[in-house]
């Protein structure tokens, strides 16, 4: 096993290592109190913005940027909501930390509250998460109990209040606008920007909504500084990622690795490689919405951004999965076409129809009545959701579709012309 830079989960996991206790004992609440008491709300942001830190839920957009967007001082209410609805298939690391660190992102809350001004914050957590629920329900019972939450933090004039808001499991409620629109108690619909939510957000107020990984960076930037953040990782990608892991693996789970460790070096060296001893046929690098890649083309890939969009792919969400040879793609593409058309709002009618033709399509195709010319159908409606709705489900469904077919077309067309799978449909 590769001796990783350890941060987020430099404590063992054990039957109290969400507990108070346990948290503090290791240094916890220590970040909190060092903003509090030492630094103003404009120095948090800017070491946060100097850290470099990207977001973790996909769009890996600068999270210094979007904190300075919203001024402390300006007169107005501002609202924070950590994003807890983690929905992408094969992504688990956030609720990773929700289960097993919920006072890391307490303190990174009170934290980022502190630096934008807010006093009342949210997170929106997604209903099936039963154990998450009950260790952040209990985690804030303590913090508010020890004045790590509430009135005059830490004896400080600083207040601030956490608020858990269960979602009902709808995949868009993980969108921001949509997030937003849950929590105000509406259908969770994305919502057409701008204007940003950062300037009109929950309840028409600034709003800054940030990821659970995300945000349980803050404490340790803070303890340590954005210079040392900066010196993980790869100079455009600094830090630590978690990455969940499953599929054909052996050694599944939750991973925390630097910015730029090779990918197949993960797969092997640190997850035991495939399982059954079967050779490697591709892999889904950052979630269901992010393109597939060859196994040829992930030798010696650095896990950052800029070389998994150069090739041709996302880190996306960090939810990795590994594929084995004899793996069937068109089943596997039926059921994620399954889960977009399911999830679908249906609020813009590309996505809404798009989805739903691509599941059909396939559909037929798996169950080896496909009709001439479905393949190429299929690829053109793919491109029909191409920047024409709310948010990026209709896109994402359609980048998917298209990453499968680019890569295994030839897989598709054996299924047209026998009528069955060349890899006897399998998926196991
Ligand atoms: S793209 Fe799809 S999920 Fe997103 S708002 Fe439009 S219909 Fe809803």
């Amino acid at each position: 096993m590769r001796a990783f830079e350890k941060r987020l989960q430099s404590f063992e996991v054990t039957e109290t290592s969400h507990t108070l206790a346990a948290y503090r004992s290791r240094g916890g609440y220590g970040a909190l109190a060092k903003a509090l008491r030492s630094m103003k709300p404009a120095d948090v942001t800017k070491e946060v913005y100097d850290s470099g830190i990207q977001g973790r839920g996909g769009a890996a957009f600068p999270m210094g940027r979007k904190w300075q967007v919203v001024k402390p001082d300006d007169g107005l209410e501002h609202f924070l909501c950590a994003n807890a609805d983690e929905g992408e298939p094969g992504t688990f690391k956030d609720r990773w930390i929700l289960e097993n660190a919920p006072h890391l992102l307490l303190e990174a809350m009170a934290i980022a509250c502190y630096a934008i001004g807010a006093h009342h914050c949210f997170i929106y957590m997604r209903g099936e998460f039963d154990l998450s629920r009950r260790r952040v329900e209990g985690a804030l019972e303590e913090a508010y109990g020890a004045g790590l939450l509430g009135e005059r933090i830490l004896g400080t004039p600083f207040s601030c209040h956490v608020v858990l808001v269960r979602g009902a499991g709808a995949y868009v409620c993980g969108e921001a606008s949509g997030l937003l629109s849950s929590v105000e108690g509406k259908k969770g619909y994305p919502r057409n920007r701008p204007p940003r939510l950062t300037v009109r957000g929950l309840f028409q107020k600034p709003t800054v909504i940030n990821n659970v990984e995300t945000l349980s960076n803050i404490p340790w930037i803070i303890d340590h500084g954005a210079a040392a953040y900066r010196a993980l990782g790869t100079p455009k990608s600094p830090g630590t990622r978690l990455v969940s892991i499953s599929g054909h693996v052996v050694r599944p789970g939750v991973y925390e690795i630097p910015f730029g460790t090779p990918l197949d070096e993960f797969i092997y060296e640190d997850c035991g490689g495939v399982t059954g001893g079967r050779a490697l046929k591709a892999v889904v690098p950052g979630g269901i919405s992010t393109k597939v890649l060859v196994a040829k083309e992930i030798a010696g890939l650095p896990m950052d951004h800029a070389s998994l969009d150069a090739a041709g792919s996302s880190l996306g969400s960090g939810g990795m999965i590994v594929i084995a040879e004899g793996t069937c793609m068109v089943r596997l593409l039926q059921v994620m076409l399954r889960f977009y058309h399911h999830e679908s709002c249906g609020q813009c009618t590309p996505c809404r129809e798009g989805t739903g033709w691509m599941h059909r399509i396939v559909d037929r195709i798996a169950a080896g009545r496909g009709a001439a010319g479905d393949i190429d159908r299929l690829i053109h409606v793919s491109h029909f959701n191409d920047g024409t709705t709310i948010c990026g489900l209709g896109d994402a469904a359609g980048y998917a579709t298209v990453g499968i077919l680019d890569k295994f077309r030839d897989e598709f067309e054996h299924f047209m012309a026998h009528g069955r799978s060349r890899c006897g449909g399998s998926l196991a």
